[in-house]
C-alpha cells in the first residue's frame, strides 16, 4: 500500500516504538506516587518535558502535555478566556480551522460569546486588510493555525500575533499540521499559546501539547495537581516519551522538507501534464511541503478514491476528521470554491516515508484509470 494520507496521521517512527516499549513495561508507576517507582517515574517525566522543551525552543515549565491537539486547542481558547479581562470578551479564530475546532467556536457562539472569524482569499491565503481590522480592544483571543490541514496554506501567524498583542489581546496558534514538517521555535513564534499532536510527525495518538508563554493567564479546564494545575490527570508517561523521541527523530527538517517539496510538485505537475482538467488548489500560495488538494475535473471524489483505493494508495477526500460526509469541504467552501468543486476535490499529503518510486507509480497507473471518465465527463457537461 503506498500511503500519502500523512495529514491524517503517520505511522510510529522505529525509534519511537523502541523509546516506549521499557517504559510501557518498566516506568508505569504513578508520578504523584511517593514511593520509589513513583518517583523514578516522576524524574523521567521531568528529563523528557526537558527535551521537548529543548527541541520546541521554549521552557520545561512552559509545556502542558494533553491528549493530543484537540484537547490542547479546547484549553487554550476555554483556558485564556476564562483568564481575560471582563471587558475583552471577543474572540477571534480563523475561517478555515479544524473542524474539531470550529465546533468550538459554534459552542461558545451558542452559548453566548462573540466569535467573529478571520476571511481568506480564493488562493486560501488570510486576508491580512480584513483580519487587521477585526483585531480591535475587545478581543480576548485570536486563534489561527499555522498551516491548513486540508490545503497546506501557511497563516501568517507572527504578523496576526503582532497585531493581536498590540490590541491588548492574546494570541492562540493551532501548529498541528506545521510541528514535524517545518521548522519551530516557540521563543520567536510570537504566539503566546501553541497546540501540537505527536501522531501527526511519527509520535503517538492520544498525546500532545499546549505551549503557554510564561505569566499568561489561563484558566485550567481539567482540575487536578498534574501540569502545575493547569491540566489535571495522571500522566501519559509512555506517549510523552514518544512524543519526546518523535521530535527528536526529526533530523533536518528542512532538508526533509525540501526533499518532500520535490516530490509534491513532481507529483502536481505530472498529474497535470497527463491530466490537463487537474486543477490543484492553493497552488501558487506558500503551502506544508508534502499537501496537494487537487481536483481532476468534476471528478467526484468517490469516483477518484476508489480509483486510488484500486491501486492500492490511501489519500483522502480532505481532513479525516471530516471525510465520509456529503458536505463540501468547509476549507474550500470559505475560498469561495464551488459545492460541486469541493466535492470533486482530493488530497493527497506525503511524509516522511514517501519515495520516487511511489510518485512514479502513482503517475503512470492514476492518469491511464482517470482519463477516459474525464471524457466521460466533459462529453455530458451541458
Ligand atoms: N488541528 C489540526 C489542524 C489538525 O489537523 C488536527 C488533526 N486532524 C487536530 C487539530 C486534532 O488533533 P488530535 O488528533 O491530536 O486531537
Amino acid at each position: 500500500m503506498i500511503y500519502l494520507d500523512h495529514n491524517a496521521t503517520t505511522p510510529l517512527a522505529p525509534a519511537v516504538i523502541a523509546a516506549m516499549l521499557p517504559v510501557m513495561s518498566g516506568v508505569w508507576a504513578n508520578t504523584s506516587s511517593q514511593h520509589g517507582p513513583g518517583q523514578e517515574a516522576k524524574r523521567r517525566l521531568a528529563g523528557e518535558r526537558a527535551t521537548v522543551a529543548r527541541l520546541l525552543g521554549c521552557k520545561p515549565a512552559e509545556v502542558i502535555f494533553t491528549s493530543g491537539a484537540t484537547e490542547a486547542n479546547h484549553l487554550a481558547v476555554r483556558g485564556l478566556l476564562a483568564g481575560a479581562p471582563a471587558n475583552r470578551q471577543r474572540v477571534l479564530f480563523g475561517s478555515v480551522e479544524h473542524a474539531g475546532h470550529l465546533r468550538l467556536a459554534r459552542a461558545l457562539a451558542a452559548a453566548g460569546v462573540q466569535v467573529d472569524y478571520l476571511p481568506v482569499h480564493p488562493d486560501g491565503t488570510l486576508d491580512l486588510a480584513a483580519a487587521q481590522a477585526l483585531i480591535g480592544p475587545d478581543v480576548a483571543l485570536v486563534s489561527l493555525m499555522a498551516a491548513n490541514n486540508e490545503t497546506g496554506v501557511l497563516m501568517p501567524v507572527a504578523d496576526v500575533a503582532a497585531w493581536a498583542h498590540a490590541a491588548g489581546a492574546v494570541m492562540h496558534v493551532d501548529a498541528t499540521q506545521f510541528i514535524g514538517k517545518q521548522v519551530f521555535d516557540f521563543a520567536t513564534c510570537g504566539a503566546d499559546a501553541v497546540s501540537l499532536s505527536a501522531h501527526k510527525f511519527q509520535g503517538p495518538k492520544g498525546i500532545g501539547a499546549l505551549l503557554l508563554r510564561q505569566g499568561v493567564p489561563l484558566l485550567p479546564q481539567t482540575l487536578g495537581s498534574q501540569e502545575r494545575g493547569r491540566r489535571g490527570g495522571t500522566e501519559n508517561l509512555p506517549g510523552i516519551v514518544g512524543l519526546a523521541a518523535a521530535l527528536e527523530a526529526l533530523g533536518d527538517i528542512t532538508a526533509q522538507a525540501k526533499r518532500i517539496a520535490a516530490l509534491r510538485d513532481r507529483l502536481e505537475r505530472g498529474l497535470q501534464a497527463a491530466l490537463p482538467d487537474t486543477h490543484v488548489w492553493c497552488q501558487g500560495a506558500a503551502r506544508l511541503p508534502g499537501t496537494s488538494c487537487l481536483r481532476f475535473g468534476q471528478l467526484s471524489e468517490e469516483v477518484v478514491l476508489q480509483r486510488l483505493d484500486r491501486l492500492q494508495v490511501a489519500a483522502s477526500s480532505g481532513a479525516a476528521c471530516s471525510s465520509g460526509g456529503s458536505a463540501p469541504s468547509h476549507v474550500l467552501t470559505a475560498m469561495g470554491v464551488s459545492a460541486d468543486e469541493a466535492l470533486a476535490t482530493v488530497r493527497f499529503s506525503l511524509g516522511a516515508g514517501t519515495t520516487v518510486e511511489d510518485v512514479n507509480y502513482l503517475l503512470r497507473e492514476l492518469p491511464p484509470l482517470l482519463a477516459p471518465l474525464l471524457c466521460e465527463d466533459l462529453l455530458s457537461a451541458p
